[in-house]
């Protein structure tokens, strides 16, 4: 719509709704299953609803305190110790946020100034880039290969200069699933050493991991944490993506700023789900079968996707799987997702909306954090496509 302000009115010239909203939207005026946006469609565990009911009851329904209820916070403490025998202070270096999203917003916006750049790799899940622009950044953008999505350390460090404020980066990886090893963050931590440039490490996924394979947290390698935003999301552990809580663990100096933007932005996060997962997450039988659990649908689902046409390679981690459907149609990824929803029912995501350019290497990403029924009937329509 034109305005009569200016033609440079908008502050994201470049940005349109989310993909995720686009295609959820369709999926349901469409009555299509939806493998897009990624969350479950069984229920989070009745005990932690419990917990929150119990919380309400109880009286907790005023604000929070701003940087989040104290025994959550130092419950987030004592996880960090047990799982990567790392510190962090519940009291100045943790904070609880309204999901991942938030918190990657407020680090963004709390430590990138004006014509700061910040290396992004793509495809990137969609709220990096607008972000790092809102506040006047430059991303910089690395398009990874489209199957092996390895980084290319060397040209990272070709990228590096004056100007550089900020890497991001996301293992488990959304969209392809893949993971970053201990030797790439070594080789980031040996590119960082002697440089003031901060890392957001988007570790959202951190117990969707499949195949034997280590999460390599950030917070186990000095020196990166000594410079790190680490992004948690309790949504994604606790299969309770609408009640949007997250966490950031950040050192103090970082954590100071952060909760600088965080106080003005959302001040502090739902009250009585704070006090319940504080007591949840001291079980860590609640987050640690996670990879097995999420392992056994993806094998679930692949197994039937067998006798498709798509092409694929076995996601590592996060509950996303890309399909490739170049043996299908040259029709370009984006016009194929809606006509599959339209016409066969079932809602993806075009992963060229990750990409830089909007790269089309004709793939969907489908979502299997779903019940065997919801899959089975999912790779019977994708099996006849
Ligand atoms: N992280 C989820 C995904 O990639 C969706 C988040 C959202 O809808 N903003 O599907």
């Amino acid at each position: 719509m034109s305005n009569f302000f200016s033609e440079n009115f908008s502050k994201l010239p470049n940005s349109k709704t989310s993909i995720f909203a686009i295609m959820s939207g369709l999926a349901n005026k469409e009555n299509a299953l939806n493998l897009s946006q990624g969350f479950p469609d069984f229920k989070s565990d009745y005990h932690l609803i419990e917990l929150v009911n119990r919380a309400m009851l109880n009286g907790y329904n005023q604000y929070a305190p701003m940087p989040g209820v104290y025994g959550l916070r130092e419950a987030i403490a004592e996880k960090f110790e047990k799982l990567y025998q790392e510190k962090y202070n519940p009291e100045t270096e943790i904070t609880i946020t309204a999901g991942g999203t938030q918190a990657i917003f407020t680090a963004i916006t709390a430590t990138v100034k004006k014509g700061d750049e910040v290396i992004i790799f793509k495809p990137a899940y969609d709220c990096y880039e607008p972000t790092v622009e809102l506040v006047g950044g430059k991303p910089i953008a690395i398009q990874l290969d489209p199957e092996s999505f390895k980084i290319n350390w060397e040209e990272v460090k070709s990228l590096i200069n004056s100007k550089t404020r900020m890497v991001i980066i996301n293992s488990p990886h959304n969209p392809s699933g893949k993971v970053l090893s201990k030797e790439d963050m070594q080789q980031l931590e040996k590119i960082l050493k002697n440089t003031n440039i901060l890392l957001i490490s988007d570790e959202v996924y951190e117990h969707i991991i499949f195949d034997s394979q280590k999460h390599e947290s950030a917070c186990l390698y000095p020196g990166l944490k000594e410079r790190t935003f680490i992004i948690a999301s309790f949504g994604k552990t606790f299969h309770n993506t609408g009640w949007k809580m997250g966490y950031c663990a950040a050192p103090a100096y970082l954590t100071t700023e952060f909760r600088k933007v965080h106080q003005f932005n959302v001040f502090s996060v739902h009250h009585p789900t704070q006090v319940a997962l504080a007591t949840y997450i001291t079980n860590e039988q609640n987050y640690l079968n996670l990879g097995n659990f999420y392992q056994q649908k993806r094998d679930f689902f692949l197994n039937l996707m067998k006798e498709s046409r798509f092409k694929f390679i076995p996601s590592k981690g996060t509950y996303f799987q890309l399909l490739n459907f170049s043996d299908i149609t040259n029709e370009n990824d984006f016009d194929f997702a809606k006509r599959l929803t339209i016409e066969n029912k079932i809602a993806t995501i075009p992963i060229s909306v990750f990409n830089e350019q909007n790269l089309d290497t004709k793939v969907l990403r489908v979502c299997f954090a779903k019940t065997e029924e919801t899959l089975q009937k999912a790779a019977e329509i994708l099996c006849k496509i």
